[in-house]
């Protein structure tokens, strides 16, 4: 079982590919969704009085857990507005509105503290702690942040850091937080805080997986369409810790075919707007691109 803590939201987003004033969004409802495939996922988010039951079924028939997901009458949901040019590994954000998002600050339940897994999306850090410090000590601790809070609160996001068993982060802003240009330097700077793994998202060039023992690089999927890079790295997310919460152990190789099962989720989501693809797929075309993954990255050895 997976607690997460995010945000459902709706979003305003153009793509070189086209432009959609709003959809549903939020880095926790694309993160459950993907989760859900693997395991039980308890939602931990807020909503106005803007999101209809409409909107909500996106969760419906899932192994998602309800309970923790606040409706506040009289207020407006979390809303992002973002652009993106051909280089789509980068986002602009045009617009970002807090609303009921503002004042939220969740007290989970006994079920949500005592989940083996906990996934703190992006969110300002000392918040993400909040929700930490309510977790009766969860088998994998893990968030993801941006760049907005490596800019203006990166003492905090240390705090964070040096607390959490996983960090899910970009390339870009590994070299933000360590001021180092080379990745592999980076991210032994923070596996140096006593983080045990860092998953460093690359977007179209995949994803490295760093311990302090092992290196683990995976490709992307190659799509042809990659329509809207939105949620990419949530749902990554989402597969990734979804798969590994569903896991006995949870070593190496688990964590291997986690990074594999992440990224295939990945490549559903930015094939259209908003969850759209992910709504329709079943976990038979997860496995499907899974194989297919395996098939692109297999090579034998050679003989001399
Ligand atoms: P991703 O593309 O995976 O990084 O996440 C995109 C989702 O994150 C969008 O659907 C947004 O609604 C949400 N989002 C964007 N900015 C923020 C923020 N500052 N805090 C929380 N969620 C955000």
């Amino acid at each position: 079982m997976i607690t997460v803590f995010g945000t459902v939201a709706f979003d305003a987003i153009q793509t070189p590919f086209g432009k959609v004033d709003r959809c549903l969004g939020g880095s926790a409802t694309y993160f459950s969704v993907a989760a859900s495939f693997f395991s039980r996922v308890q939602l931990v988010a807020v909503v106005g009085e803007d999101f209809t039951d409409d909107d909500a079924s996106i969760f419906a028939g899932r192994n998602i857990d309800l309970d923790g997901l606040q409706r506040v009458a009289g207020e407006k949901s979390f809303f992002w507005s973002g652009e993106y040019g051909y280089d789509l590994n980068v986002a602009k954000t045009r617009d970002t509105q807090l609303n009921v998002f503002a004042n939220f600050r969740p007290t989970l339940t006994a079920t949500q503290r005592k989940a083996p897994v906990i996934f703190l999306a992006n969110a300002e850090p000392d918040l993400q702690l909040e929700v930490l410090e309510q977790c009766e000590s969860p088998r994998i601790a893990a968030l993801d942040t941006m760049n907005l809070w490596i800019a203006t609160a990166r003492d905090a996001l240390t705090r964070v850091f040096r607390r959490v068993d996983l960090v899910i982060i970009n390339e870009a802003e590994v070299r933000q937080y360590t001021n180092e240009a080379n990745l592999i330097k980076g991210a032994r700077q923070i596996l140096a805080l006593g983080v045990k793994t860092l998953v460093i998202k690359r977007g179209e060039y995949g994803v490295l997986m760093m311990t302090n023992d092992a290196v683990f690089a995976a490709p992307a999927y190659p799509l042809e369409a990659v329509f809207d890079p939105t949620g990419a790295g949530d749902t990554f997310a989402g597969g990734f810790l979804g798969y590994l919460a569903s896991c006995a152990e949870g070593n190496d190789a688990d964590l291997r075919r986690a990074i594999i099962f992440g990224s295939t989720l990945a490549s559903f989501t930015v094939e259209k707007f908003s969850l759209d693809r992910l709504r329709e797929i079943t976990i038979d075309d997860v496995y499907a691109r899974y194989r297919e993954f395996r098939a692109l990255t297999h090579f034998e050895d050679f003989e001399v």
